[in-house]
């Protein structure tokens, strides 16, 4: 796997590359990133991955000076699951200058995880849009764990008229169902005890939803005072429509379920897809 830093010499590296997967990352690697590594080698000849810990999605107070930088051992994994380049550019290197062109996002972008997280999705957008200049990718991997990231990124490739084609990765749990994130770590073992209470939740919603039930609202209602109960800070869990991410209506066949919410200081996220019977 070669190292790259430098924009200029990996435009340099690609040119000669008839058909590049791009995975982006922000590092501390877990089987789920390695999973989309895998997946973008099957669609491409040349696997690129990228880790930046991007600043423009942070908020104030949020983890970006914390976030978990293990950049040696991200290389060794992704050398196993298969990567030819790994994208590693410096803040200076990707904003040589305060970056004042940004992507404006639609109104989907202020619900759900972008309620609390005010510019997050923006940032992300503006970041995503750079590295697919940049390494001018045929196909990019997402994960569906971050299930409203993956749905903003689509949109722009659509509405921007980009030429690359988003595949999508299945979210990878850990034997509990607690979905990997870079973010587990910062749990306590205590914590880490209580996690898989979101997905428990999103599952339980979701089979209501099979079984046909519709009182979206109290199911959205009895799932976060479950999670308040053991302590949690709910931020949301909501039912939408899994196409459009806008509250379900009567047209909707494939609902998912999402939730966002604080144990102790870690944020947590997960979602759940459920197709249902029309109604
Ligand atoms: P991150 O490093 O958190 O920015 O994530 C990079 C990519 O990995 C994103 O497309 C995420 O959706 C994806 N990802 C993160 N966690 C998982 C997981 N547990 N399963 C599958 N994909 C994931």
């Amino acid at each position: 796997m070669e190292i790259i830093e430098s924009i200029e010499a990996l435009r340099e590296r690609l040119s000669g590359e008839s058909s590049r997967a791009l995975v982006p990352t922000m590092g501390n690697l877990h089987a789920g990133h390695l999973a989309l590594v895998r997946k973008a080698g099957n669609l491409a000849s040349c696997t690129v991955a990228s880790i930046f810990v991007n600043r423009l999605q942070f908020g104030e107070g949020e983890d970006f000076d914390r976030y978990p930088r293990t950049f040696e051992e991200d290389c060794r994994k992704l050398v196993e699951a298969g990567t030819d380049i790994l994208f590693a550019p410096t803040e200076r290197e990707l904003y040589p200058e305060p970056q004042q062109f940004t992507v404006d996002l639609p109104p989907v972008a202020k619900e759900l995880c972008g309620a609390h997280r005010p510019g997050h999705f923006s940032g992300m957008a503006t970041v995503v849009l750079k590295l697919f200049n940049i390494v001018n990718p045929h196909h990019a991997v997402f994960g569906k764990k971050d299930y409203q990231q993956l749905h903003l990124v689509k949109g722009m490739v659509s509405q921007f008229n980009l030429s690359v084609k988003i595949a999508e990765g299945d979210t990878i749990r850990e034997e509990d169902g607690l979905a990997m994130s870079s973010r587990n770590r910062y749990l306590s073992p205590d914590e880490r005890a209580q996690a898989p209470r979101l997905y428990f939740n999103l599952e339980k919603i979701a089979s209501e939803l099979r079984c046909g039930n519709r009182d979206f609202s109290v199911l959205e209602k009895l799932a976060g005072k479950d999670l308040e109960a053991r302590g949690w800070m709910v931020d949301y869990v909501e039912i939408r429509d899994a196409l459009s991410l806008a509250k379900p209506c009567a047209n909707s066949s494939r609902l998912v379920v999402l939730g966002a919410a604080r144990l102790g200081k870690t944020r947590l996220i997960d979602n759940l897809e459920a197709g249902i019977a029309q109604w």
